[in-house]
């Protein structure tokens, strides 16, 4: 006999939405069970809350504030600098916000201000070596997540990458997820029909699963006509 209560019928922070079309509403006592989708979304919700909640006391412990760290990790995947336009975008925050964190980055040394490659009279946002250090630190933060998910078999590693990743390509299709240089949202990628692995275009190479770019330098975003 099930619980009165079953566990599966707490609500998620989403609450218990209605099921989605196509999706048979559970039978009593589940019939509260809240759709797999909230589900999900919920479940990240809440590993993303714990491995922020990680950062930040690394952060806070660098006498950072957490947008500050946010900056030196985007910054540390970007070594040709970026326009503080574009950080703004990925922060979602505004211009003169992005800014300000800039500008306290760059008074305690961590942060550069150089020229821009592709325009002279354009000013890159690079990491100092100082900078780097920290950001280091700052992901050493999130190794105890990181070890969960190497304790996973690694084909169950690969799949959940790979449905993550199209999540966020799917994300993207709306306004709510700056743009990230992943592979399913790459012109150069070619998904796998089923008789071999995925291909990159760019590089004329199979690309397994495993070996999927979440953040990739190469990344060419699709033509909605695509
Ligand atoms: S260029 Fe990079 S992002 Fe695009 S498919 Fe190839 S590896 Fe993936």
């Amino acid at each position: 006999m099930p619980p009165a209560k079953p566990p599966s019928a707490q609500r998620t922070t989403q609450g218990a939405a209605p099921a989605p079309s196509g999706h048979a509403t559970p039978p009593p006592p589940w019939q509260d069970t809240p759709p797999v989708s909230a589900r999900v979304i919920d479940a990240i919700t809440r590993i993303g809350a714990v491995m922020r909640a990680g950062v930040w006391q690394a952060a806070a412990s660098e006498h950072l504030p957490p947008v500050q760290a946010d900056i030196l990790d985007l910054l540390a995947a970007r070594p040709e600098g970026v326009r503080l336009s574009w950080l703004a975008t990925q922060l979602s925050v505004s211009p003169a916000s992005a800014s300000d964190s800039v500008t306290s980055l760059v008074g305690k040394g961590l942060v550069a201000k150089v020229k821009a490659a592709d325009d002279g009279r354009a000013v890159a946002l690079r990491l100092t070596p100082a900078g780097r250090k920290v950001q280091r630190k700052l992901t050493q933060a999130l190794s105890f997540g990181q070890d969960a998910v190497a304790a996973l078999p690694e084909a169950d590693q690969a799949a959940l990458f790979a449905q993550l990743l199209q999540l966020i390509a799917q994300l993207q299709h709306s306004a709510h997820f700056p743009a990230l240089r992943s592979c399913p949202s790459c012109r150069h990628f070619r998904a796998s029909t089923g008789a071999g692995p995925h291909h990159c275009t760019l590089v004329d190479a199979p690309l397994p699963v495993a070996w999927l770019r979440l953040d990739c330098p190469e990344h060419s975003p699709r033509d909605a006509a695509d």
